[in-house]
């Protein structure tokens, strides 16, 4: 049996999620809050997308007007808050500011909406990202945006700059992935993080489950702080 050893705690750590606040979530801050302390997660890391000059939800909340920044400032222990930046071009230019504020965690991922580049070279863009920019984590990189990623190099940079590569629930749940690529990931990361990028408060809850039962399912054991989980 394969294990898998993440630097998050599964049951417990939050780092991909959104609000209606800032992005393209369902609930707001204080209700994503409420349903993680509901779960008993003791961490929950908000993670909004940034901005963009994309007119979508991405960049208006659902209202339309985002909420004002200075909402973000009552963190504690529990809440957390960083940015899912948008990788644009084949040269690693990225955007990792909402409404101009930069943040201490920076997921970086693909969306073919907002990639303006090379399509053929999406991947040389993720590279030259990691080695320009401060970035904690790779969000989906085995989504189906504008083709195919090279999962492999892609991971093989992550590691060499100790960078996070995610398995993300939402992503693998809904079918959105190639699954050869997240095979990748869990089988070559060096660190791995359990993320469900929650849009919802249901989403927390359920994604969280299923996403464990189905690497259970997939044969492989969980690892945690040297503990199985
Ligand atoms: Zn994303
Ligand atoms: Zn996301």
């Amino acid at each position: 049996m394969t294990s898998l050893r993440f630097v998050n705690h599964p049951l417990e750590e939050e780092y991909h999620s959104h609000t209606s606040d800032w992005s393209d979530g369902k609930n707001t801050l204080e209700e994503m809050r409420a349903k993680a302390k509901a779960l008993k997660l003791k961490r929950l890391m908000i993670t909004d997308h940034c901005t963009t000059d994309s007119t979508s939800l991405y960049c208006k909340g659902r209202t339309g007007n985002r909420r004002n920044p200075e909402d973000r400032n009552i963190s504690d222990l529990e809440l957390g808050f960083g940015v899912e930046a948008d990788i644009l071009d084949e040269e690693g230019g990225i955007r990792q500011d909402i409404q101009g504020v930069r943040f201490g965690f920076n997921i970086l991922s693909l969306h073919g909406s907002t990639y303006v580049g090379d399509p053929t070279k999406v991947t040389d863009g993720m590279i030259n990202a990691m080695i320009r920019h401060n970035i904690n984590l790779i969000g989906h990189p085995y989504d189906f945006h504008l083709g195919k990623m090279d999962v492999k190099r892609i991971v093989a940079c992550a590691n060499a700059h100790r960078i996070g590569v995610e398995f993300n629930c939402k992503s693998v749940l809904n079918g959105n992935a190639d699954m050869e690529g997240v095979m990748t990931v869990l089988n070559e990361a060096n660190r791995l993080y359990f993320t469900t990028d929650a849009h919802s408060t249901d989403n927390l809850e359920t994604y969280r489950r299923d996403g464990l039962t189905f690497l259970r399912e997939e044969g492989f054991s969980l690892i945690y702080d040297g503990g199985l989980i």
